[in-house]
């Protein structure tokens, strides 16, 4: 049987394939373009291009497409074949340099936020060589950027790689500051976790709502949830299992490094984690881990769920974003080192994310806003809106000690002087108790646990990395031109923990009484919904940072926040319209069956003797038959709640009335509904139940 190292990455045009298949000028040549972004010349695409073809030849691929991440936050992929007529009226197989570097899809049917008008409708792909190409199914998939003729991003990858630049320039700074040489640059690195949930496919056939939005609209409570805790690391099912293996097969020969798996809290929750990579691979590499999940999941007659809340009551799925920031020969620059130098080091990286993360909650929190991740966040199983961040106690106590200039009592010098003492060692076991917070420092990075599952990645790290930047470029500002680097570099220190230490907070995040602190006390932002959030994005402070570092031009930041805000109408009025529909046509009339038949048996009992009470069908014909009135009406009302949107003056003002209109009367709706189930016999019911999703798939 062929082990794991025989097949991983076999699919992928990694640096193993090129050496083996580049002229080693052109090999070098490339790798110039791949590590330092130097300019590719034709003749080097050409040669690639070739070798690429001829490698996807003979793996069984006959199509290539440029592979893209449009604002729809899903990927995109046009498939052209690489036939080309040969004179004798057979066919070649012809891949050119041109074509590997750029595409030209037609642009008009992704969204670009008003970008591009529709008579626009060109807009180009540019190959990324930072990202390996694959072949998935038959066809050689290129990494690419999508942007429009004028120059401005389409897509997710564009901003990030800008972002992963204006942090490597920046912490170039201030490496360069401590004396750092060796270092040619630095990179951000992600290994994000993914939850999901598995359902039988059968079962997900029958819920439209699951069809239609990827999460239940209706549901009462099932006798069992998630309160034994008997699933978290429980012991995986069988065809769980057997799901896993392939999963992890096909994500290994894509060259993922899929590594953890295990059972989540919620029963049929799943988790799965890769090996952090660079932030920009790490990206690409979960989208496709989300395109593989479901793929395989439909051959073992699965459903994999990424919704954020896919039932109600139950915990719902995130994805915990892992980042730390990296120099290429290795350090990590959010470890503390050996010498108290390295640690006056790890101080100042430390204090820049700190400060980053107080001054952009905007940003982080906008970063992971969707209709689905509204119904997780400060829900008691996700972190709360407020962003904040966990840092532990001994990191905690060092901090303080430096702010005061007092005595940090964890180490043995009495007095803490920055670039003194050697700071202890944080390992995770002392630092990652804490579970509640949306922004944990673990050790040796940092954790951002506030995304959605099904959110791409890109955003929260462009927000990470360019805020990180902005701190940091105001330290090196300061610190060039520092008369006497050691005390400035103090001074800036001490002066970001006093300033930013509001940020800091080490308690339980689900509790109420902290929301009321962080913001009464603390002035710290809560952001509850996506239209709460979105329009700050555009704010000043925002702009002109975001645009400062190239990371967007104010256009392009325009148009995401109004992508945004589209795309969390455009959800939640399909959730409405489904439930309308399913409320209408499938529940209240399979109440109504019931109802009937219940009606049919009293009169029988009645016929057979009149003094036959039939108290049981008179109560439970009366309560069904109130509840299908308020069905009906509640239906309707939010009928009219949906008309009324039409009146919205722009996509602000339609976001605001489906926050404060819409979503309640969505809840009203569903409320008779789940009772009318818990009511019904359940072959009458239309489609499986709570228990049934949940406890299905054995
Ligand atoms: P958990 O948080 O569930 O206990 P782990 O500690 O095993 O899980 O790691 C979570 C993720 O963090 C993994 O994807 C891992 O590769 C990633 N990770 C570990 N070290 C780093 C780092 N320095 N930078 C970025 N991600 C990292
Ligand atoms: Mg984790």
């Amino acid at each position: 049987m062929a082990t794991v190292s025989d097949y991983f990455g076999s699919l992928v045009f990694d640096d193993r394939v090129m050496k083996a298949n580049l002229s080693a000028e052109v090999y070098t040549s490339l790798k110039k373009t791949i590590d330092e972004g130097a300019q590719l010349d034709i003749g080097v695409a050409n040669a690639v291009a070739v070798a690429m073809k001829d490698w996807a030849v003979a793996n069984g691929a006959t199509h290539y497409t440029h592979w893209f991440q449009p604002l729809t936050g899903i990927t995109a992929e046009k498939h052209d074949s690489f036939i080309s007529p040969s004179p004798d009226g057979g066919v070649i197989m012809e891949f050119s340099g041109k074509e590997l570097i750029k595409g030209e899809p037609d642009a008009s049917s992704f969204p670009s936020g008003g970008l591009r008008a529709t008579f626009e409708a060109r807009g180009y792909t540019a190959w990324d060589p930072t990202s390996y190409a694959f072949i998935k199914g038959k066809t050689l998939c290129i990494p690419t950027a999508f942007c429009s003729y004028g120059g401005e991003a389409l897509d997710k990858k564009t901003p990030l790689l800008r972002s992963m630049e204006a942090l490597n320039k920046q912490a170039m700074r201030i490496l360069k500051l401590f004396g750092n040489d060796t270092a040619k640059c630095i990179r951000s690195s992600v290994g994000p976790e993914q939850e999901y949930f598995l359902i039988t496919k059968e079962m997900y056939d029958q819920r439209p709502d699951l069809r239609f939005t990827g999460r239940t609209l209706f549901g009462a409570k099932p006798p069992k949830g998630q309160e034994m805790d008997d699933h978290y690391f429980g012991v995986i099912k069988p065809r769980v299992a057997s799901y896993m293996e392939e999963l992890n097969h096909e994500l290994w020969k894509l060259g993922i490094f899929a590594k953890t798996e295990h059972n989540e809290v919620a029963p049929a929750q799943h988790e799965l984690a890769p090996i952090y990579t660079t932030t920009n691979i790490a990206t690409d590499h979960n989208q496709l881990t989300m395109e593989i999940m479901q793929k395989v999941a439909s051959k073992h007659g699965l459903v994999c769920l990424l919704h954020e809340k896919p039932f109600a009551g139950v915990n719902g799925s995130g994805k915990h974003n892992n980042w730390s920031i990296a120099t290429d020969t290795g350090v990590n620059l959010l470890s503390p080192g050996e010498t108290p130098y390295e640690n006056a080091q790890f101080l100042l990286f430390l204090c820049a994310v700190i400060k980053a993360v107080d001054d952009y909650q905007d940003l982080l929190r906008i970063a992971v806003a969707t209709a689905g991740n509204d119904h997780r966040l400060g829900a008691n199983e996700a972190p709360p809106a407020v962003v904040s961040i966990f840092l532990g106690d001994e990191l905690n106590a060092v901090l303080e000690a430096i702010e005061t200039g007092t005595a940090y009592k964890g180490a043995e010098k009495i007095q803490m002087k920055l670039g003194v003492d050697v700071l202890p060692k944080f390992n995770r076991d002392t630092t990652d108790r804490n579970r509640t917070s949306p922004f944990a420092f673990t050790g040796n990075k940092f954790e951002f646990r506030m995304l959605g599952s099904s959110n791409s990645i890109a955003c929260a790290n462009i927000m990470l990395n360019s805020a990180v930047a902005e701190s940091l470029k105001i330290y090196a500002d300061r610190l060039e031109k520092a008369e006497n680097f050691e005390t400035t570099l103090q001074e800036m220190i001490k002066k970001t923990i006093k300033d930013h230490k509001r940020i800091i907070f080490n308690g339980n995040g689900y509790d109420d009484a902290w929301i009321k602190e962080a913001t009464e006390k603390r002035g710290l932002l809560n952001y509850r919904t996506t239209p709460d959030c979105m329009p700050h994005l555009l704010d000043k402070k925002n702009v002109d940072m975001l645009t400062a570092h190239k990371v967007y031009s104010e256009a392009e930041l325009k148009s995401r926040c109004e992508i945004m805000l589209e795309n969390y109408c455009k959800t939640v009025v399909i959730e409405a319209n489904t439930m309308v529909e399913m409320a209408k046509t499938q529940i209240a009339p399979a109440v109504e069956t019931y109802v009937a038949e219940l009606a049919k048996t009293a009169a029988a009992k009645k016929s057979f003797d009149p003094s036959i009470a039939c108290g049981y069908e008179t109560s439970v014909i009366k309560k069904l038959s109130s509840l299908t009135d308020a069905i009906y009406s509640r239906a309707e009302d939010l009928e009219d709640a949906l008309m009324a949107l039409h009146k919205a003056e722009d996509i602000t003002a339609e976001s605001y009335m489906i926050r404060d209109t819409v979503l309640a009367k969505m809840s009203e709706l569903r409320l008779p509904c789940d009772e009318a189930e818990t009511l019904t016999a359940k072959k009458y019911w239309p489609f499986p139940t709570y228990g049934d999703l949940l406890f299905g798939v054995r």
